[in-house]
């Protein structure tokens, strides 16, 4: 009886998702890649660490003996989120990231593109073994856009 009368007076911690949403740990390890467009050597160690061969590089001669990225390409159908890449990457260009809404109706929609996986406001990286990323985080809570709806 002692169990019941302490569990029924506890704070709710029950959401209405979608409708109301956790802010997730800062070291998340969601499903998705995220990848840093100005720290890429376009080496393809990502590429070749891939056991499934998800990631698909193309790379360019620049000018100046230098290489640029052409075309970039990740299958997130596939991928098994093992983090191989992201550890294989030598200049930390490639991470897990944040976000871990993922569902789509075809599947063709998760092989993304450099755009899609570059990232950026809407695409960040998890801050798991990335200092620099977790410093900006802001903390876990369990309402993240606040209130519930409606009130
Ligand atoms: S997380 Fe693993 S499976 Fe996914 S692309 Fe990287 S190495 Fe391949
Ligand atoms: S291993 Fe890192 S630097 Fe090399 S191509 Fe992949 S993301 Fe770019």
């Amino acid at each position: 009886m002692a169990l019941v009368i302490r569990h029924a007076f506890r704070p709710i911690i029950t959401t209405q998702y979608p409708e109301e949403r956790l802010v997730p740990s800062k070291r998340i390890r969601a499903p998705q890649l995220v990848w840093e467009e100005e720290r890429c050597t376009v080496c393809a160690t990502c590429a070749k660490a891939c056991p499934q061969g998800n990631i698909t590089i193309v790379s360019e001669s620049l000018p100046g003996n230098k290489y640029g990225m052409k075309h970039l390409e990740i299958d997130h159908g596939r991928c098994m989120f093992c983090g191989l890449c992201v550890e294989a990457c030598p200049f930390d260009a490639i991470h897990l990231g944040r976000d871990y809404e993922q569902a789509t109706y075809r599947r063709s929609q998760l092989v993304l593109t450099r755009d899609e996986v570059r990232l950026s406001e809407k695409r960040k990286a998890s801050g798991y073994f990335r200092p620099r990323f977790e410093a900006e985080m802001p903390p876990q809570t369990l309402l993240v856009y606040g209130e519930k709806k409606g009130k």
